[in-house]
């Protein structure tokens, strides 16, 4: 049976559960995976017993709060103990049909299993995030997004499922993606949002106009922060004559968790599958809706790996208020990794602060560099940027205005700000560009 392509959501009763509804049957997962966490999980069983917690102690969903918190170190320290699959999976290795890892790039990369269930309903939300952003089954639709190891390679199934025709793109040479994208006109495409950017900027340097020589309607970005930084993605935006729509996703759930709708205010996080909570990234004291900290996992329906109260390490907030689009799971915003974060004169300063400015200031080309350092006992922060070739103004002046809107963004000033020429910053990469370099000697504890 096929869907009525002029339908609005995917699962419509899902997607507009009353907020009461909603919270019920979060309840109701949460009270059975964390029963199934101690009964099956080494880690949890030891964890909750130390803890003096017992799955019969959650009887609403404030409970959880009584839980202790797993983080990516729990991963690392559990990870292969006793069994292949470790201390924190919950099933045996035959019930396991699919494992990702993430990139490690902050350490030993870590291992997410998935049961049959798991991965069908992991597709079965990527295929809703899909519908979300208006792809049906007339749209051609490329995934330029790594298949080795990464969560974020079988969410084409979710497109595939969905009917659409799929293009299983992965990380080609750009001048064959630009080569797919004029003969095969799709018109849909997921990437990074720096890689949407240098793409279309290939094409130009090609001597391809990507808003007339290709039919790319809808662009999808992750991965960085750009998608959520309205200046970014305007860019892209003009740059491709498309529309540009964040996902966010974790290697520890899914490919994409959460993905903007067409108010693009936030991102709906699929609260079927994931509990959040907002904690005080200091104290860890939980916070309400709306109040920005670090955001707290609860894997509702994964069985494979259950996580119970993970800290994800990314800053942010929920609104849990009704969105105009009419569904109901909360919207998350995301300000960025909490070891990207650096404090300057007591300010939090995040790299997408600053990424915002860039690339709203006339006159340079938008790519950027932070160095963060210490000087006289405190951290401090240098951006280097680059002119572009037709800036009339002097290096100084150049200089000077950014910091002027750096100072009033941020709250704080740069120590300096460096002037290359255009295309002076090697900064262009086909892959996550690396964009912020932090100088100190610091041990995070994250
Ligand atoms: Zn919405």
């Amino acid at each position: 049976m096929s869907r009525d392509i002029n339908k609005k959501f995917w699962d419509e009763e899902l997607e507009t559960l009353p907020r009461e509804e909603l919270e019920k049957r979060q309840l109701e997962d949460l009270k059975e995976i964390v029963k199934f966490a101690y009964e099956n999980a080494p880690y949890y069983k030891r964890s909750f017993d130390e803890a003096g917690v017992k799955p019969e102690d959650i009887k609403t969903l404030k409970d959880i709060e009584k839980f202790p918190f797993i983080n990516k170190k729990t991963q690392r320290d559990t990870q292969g103990v006793g069994s292949f699959l470790g201390e924190l999976a919950a099933v045996p290795e035959e019930d396991v049909v699919f494992i990702s890892t993430s990139s490690g790039s902050t350490g030993v990369p870590t291992m997410s299993p998935f049961t049959k269930k798991d991965f069908d309903e992991f597709q079965d939300t990527e295929s809703r995030w899909f519908w979300q952003i208006g792809m049906r089954p007339n749209d051609r639709y490329v995934h330029a997004l790594n298949f080795s190891l990464y969560v974020g390679g079988p969410d084409v199934i979710g497109a595939q499922n969905l009917g659409a025709l799929c293009i299983w793109g992965g990380t080609l040479p750009s001048e064959r993606l630009l080569f797919i994208l004029k003969t095969y006109k799709p018109t849909i495409i997921w990437t990074s949002p720096s890689y949407a950017w240098q793409l279309g900027e290939k094409a130009v340097k090609a001597g391809y106009d990507p808003k007339k020589d290709f039919n790319i309607k809808k662009i999808i970005v992750a991965g960085e922060l750009g998608g959520s930084i309205d200046a970014t993605r305007k860019a892209i935006e003009d740059l491709w004559g498309a529309e540009v729509y964040d996902f966010y996703g974790l290697s520890d759930i899914f490919g994409a968790c959460a993905a903007q709708c067409e108010y693009h205010d936030g991102l709906h996080i699929a609260e079927n599958h994931i509990l959040v909570e907002t904690i005080d990234i200091h104290t860890g004291e939980v916070l309400e809706p709306g109040q920005t900290g670090e955001l707290v996992f609860t894997t509702l329906r994964k069985h494979a790996r259950p996580l119970i109260r993970f800290k994800t390490g990314d800053i942010g907030r929920i609104d849990t208020t009704k969105c105009r689009c009419g569904r109901t799971h909360g919207r998350i915003s995301i300000l960025g990794r909490k070891d990207d974060m650096f404090i300057v004169s007591a300010v939090n300063v995040f790299p997408s602060d600053i990424e915002a400015v860039i690339r709203e200031q006339s006159g340079i080309t938008g790519e950027y560099l932070i160095r963060i350092f210490e000087q006289d006992f405190t951290s401090k922060y240098a951006v280097e940027i680059e002119k572009k070739a037709d800036n009339a103004k002097t290096d100084d002046e150049v200089a000077e205005q950014v910091s002027a809107a750096l100072k009033a963004r941020t709250g704080v000033k740069p120590a300096r700000v460096v002037v290359h020429p255009d295309g002076g910053l090697n900064t262009r990469s086909e892959h996550k560009s690396r964009r912020v370099i932090d100088e100190r000697n610091i041990d995070y504890n994250i």
